[in-house]
C-alpha cells in the first residue's frame, strides 16, 4: 500500500511489516517515510493552504463527498480494520461509519463571526482563521475514527494535513487516502507512515502551525515539550483512568451489563473505557455476580469470524503488559474472579478478566491498563468513592450509575474528568467535545468547540470615519 503525498500514491523503497494481532502472521506491508517524503509531504501542504483556505462551501463539498467515498468502499476499509487492530468485523464496521458520520457531521458546522462592542465609533467582529498546515498523530485503537476526528475539522476550518497513523495500523490509513483521493484537491490531505521517530520528526518540523496528536500520556508531553520550541498549537488527547461509580439504589443487572460493555469494548482498548468500578457495600456481590457471568458469555477470537464478540489485543507490547498488569494484581493479593490469562497460544488473545480484592495504589487500579482486565472496588461511603475516583493525574471520563437520575448527575459534576455522564459511558457522539483533565489532555476535540481549535482567532477592528490619529 501507499502513502499519500501532494495528490499522489507514493511507495517507499523501505518498508515495515503490519501484524495480524488474531493469527501473528504479517498480513501486509508499509512505506517507510524518509525525512525527504516527509519535507514533500509538509511543502505539498503549505503549497495547498493558501486556495484551500478560501471558501468553506468548498470545503463542505469536498467533506460530504469524502464521506460517501467512505461508506462506498466500507466493507474493504472494515476488513483492514480488523486484520490489523483485531475488533470485531461488525464493530469495523461501525468505526467506518462513525468515520463518515463525522465527516457529514462537521461538513454542517461552521466557522462563527462575532460581533463585539466596542466604545466609540468603532465596530469590530471576532473571526475565526485556518492556522496553516496540521501534522495529525493518531493511535492504534480506532484507527479510522479517530483519522476522521482529525481531518475532517482540521480541512473543514481551512487549514491542511500531515496524518500519520500508528506503525500497527498503518493499512487501513492508507487505504483511506486511496479512497479519499480523487475527492480533495493535491496537497490538502497527506498520509504518511513510519514509526514513532516519524511521530518525532513530525513534531520537530518547521512546517505545521498545529500538532493534533492522540495517544499515551508520556508520548503527548513529549509532543508538547517539542511543539513548545516553536510555539505550535497542540490538542493532545491521552490517556484516562475511567472510574465508574455505582450508586446503592442502582438496578445491578441493568448497571451491570451497562459497565460490562463500557469497560471491554474493543478489548478495553478504549480511551473512555471504564477503567476502574466502585460499587457500594449493598451491590457488591449481585453487580459482580452479574458482570463474571457476562464475562463467561464472550467469545473471544478473530474478528473475521461473525460469532465473535471480542478480538485480541492489538499488539505484543500491549498484551504483555496487561498480562503483566494481571499477575502484578495476583501477586499484590488481588482475586481473579474470572478470566485472567491467555486463551490459546497462537494470537495476542487474553480473557475479559475481573478482579476483585486490590488497593487502590496497585498497578492496576492506579495505571490505565488498556486491555480487559478489570479491577472491582468497593466502598461504604460515596464521599469516599468520589475521593478515591478522583484521585491519580487522569482525568479523561467517568460516570455514575443509579435510578434517582437527579442525584446521580449530582455525583457526576464531582467527578474530576472532562465528561462525566449518568447511566452511561462511551457514549461518544460527535456533537458532544471530548476534553481531557489534568494528564488526559490538553484542549478539546469534537463539536463546534473541537472545530475552533483548529483555528486562530483574528479581531477585525473598523474605525467608522478616517481619522489621523489613534
Ligand atoms: P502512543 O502514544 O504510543 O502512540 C500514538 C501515536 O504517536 C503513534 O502514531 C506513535 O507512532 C506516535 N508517537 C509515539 N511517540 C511519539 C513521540 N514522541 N512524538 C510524536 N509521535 C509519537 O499511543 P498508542 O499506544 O498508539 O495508543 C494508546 C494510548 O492512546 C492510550 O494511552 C490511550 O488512552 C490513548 N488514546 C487516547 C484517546 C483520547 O481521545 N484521549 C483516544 C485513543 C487512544
Amino acid at each position: 500500500m501507499k502513502m499519500l503525498i501532494g495528490g499522489v500514491l507514493i511507495d517507499s523503497t523501505e518498508t515495515f511489516p503490519v501484524i495480524n494481532p488474531a493469527t501473528e502472521t504479517v498480513i501486509g506491508s508499509a512505506p517507510q517515510c524518509s525525512r525527504e517524503m516527509l519535507d514533500t509531504a509538509f511543502s505539498a501542504a503549505q503549497s495547498a493552504f493558501a486556495d484551500w483556505s478560501k471558501d468553506i462551501n468548498v470545503r463542505r463539498d469536498v467533506l460530504t463527498a469524502c464521506a460517501a467515498a467512505m461508506r462506498d468502499n466500507a466493507d474493504e476499509l472494515a476488513r483492514l480494520v480488523t486484520q490489523e487492530q483485531g475488533k470485531p468485523l461488525a464493530k469495523a464496521q461501525r468505526e467506518i461509519g462513525g468515520a463518515a458520520r463525522w465527516f457529514e457531521y462537521t461538513a454542517e458546522l461552521d466557522l462563527p463571526v462575532e460581533s463585539i462592542s466596542v466604545p466609540g465609533q468603532r465596530r469590530a467582529e471576532i473571526h475565526r482563521r485556518p492556522l496553516g498546515v496540521v501534522a495529525a498523530i493518531i493511535p492504534w485503537n480506532y484507527p479510522v475514527m479517530t483519522a476522521a476526528w482529525k481531518i475532517a475539522p482540521a480541512l473543514l476550518a481551512g487549514n491542511t494535513v500531515v496524518l500519520k497513523p500508528s506503525p500497527y495500523t498503518p493499512l487501513a490509513t492508507l487505504k483511506l487516502g486511496e479512497i479519499l483521493r480523487p475527492h480533495v484537491p493535491e496537497g490538502v490531505l497527506n498520509i504518511v507512515t513510519g514509526g514513532d521517530e516519524l511521530g518525532v520528526w513530525m513534531t520537530a518540523h518547521k512546517t505545521p502551525r498545529k500538532i493534533a496528536f492522540t495517544g499515551s500520556t508520556d508520548a503527548g508531553k513529549s509532543v508538547a515539550a517539542a511543539a513548545a520550541t516553536d510555539l505550535k498549537r497542540v490538542t493532545l488527547e491521552l490517556g484516562g483512568n475511567d472510574p465508574a461509580i455505582v450508586l446503592a439504589d442502582a438496578d445491578p443487572k441493568m448497571v451491570a451489563k451497562g459497565i460490562f460493555t463500557a469497560a471491554f469494548e474493543n478489548s478495553g482498548q478504549v480511551c473512555v473505557a471504564i477503567k476502574r468500578v466502585y460499587l457500594p457495600d449493598n451491590l457488591y456481590d449481585s453487580v459482580l455476580e452479574e458482570m463474571v457471568s457476562l464475562a463467561k458469555d464472550v467469545n473471544l477470537g478473530d474478528g473475521l469470524n461473525d460469532s465473535v464478540d471480542m478480538g485480541p489485543v492489538n499488539n505484543r507490547a500491549q498484551f504483555e503488559r496487561v498480562l503483566e498488569l494481571i499477575e502484578d494484581a495476583r501477586k499484590n493479593g488481588g482475586a481473579v474472579v474470572t478470566g485472567g490469562k491467555r486463551k490459546g497460544d497462537v494470537g495476542f488473545f487474553i480473557e475479559p478478566t475481573i478482579i476483585t480484592g486490590l488497593a487502590d495504589d496497585s498497578r492496576l487500579v492506579a495505571e490505565e491498563q488498556f486491555g480487559p482486565a478489570l479491577p472491582i472496588l468497593r466502598y461504604t461511603e460515596i464521599d469516599d468513592a468520589l475521593a478515591r475516583a478522583n484521585a491519580g493525574n487522569f482525568g479523561l471520563a467517568g460516570s455514575v450509575w443509579g435510578s434517582d437520575g437527579d442525584r446521580a448527575a449530582e455525583v457526576a459534576g464531582k467527578l474530576n474528568c472532562g465528561t462525566a455522564w449518568v447511566n452511561q459511558h462511551l457514549a461518544i457522539t460527535p456533537q458532544a467535545p471530548i476534553a481531557g483533565h489534568k494528564w488526559s489532555g490538553i484542549g478539546i476535540e469534537n463539536g463546534p468547540l473541537g472545530l475552533l481549535q483548529y483555528t486562530d482567532i483574528q479581531i477585525v477592528e473598523v474605525a467608522e470615519t478616517q481619522t489621523a490619529t489613534a
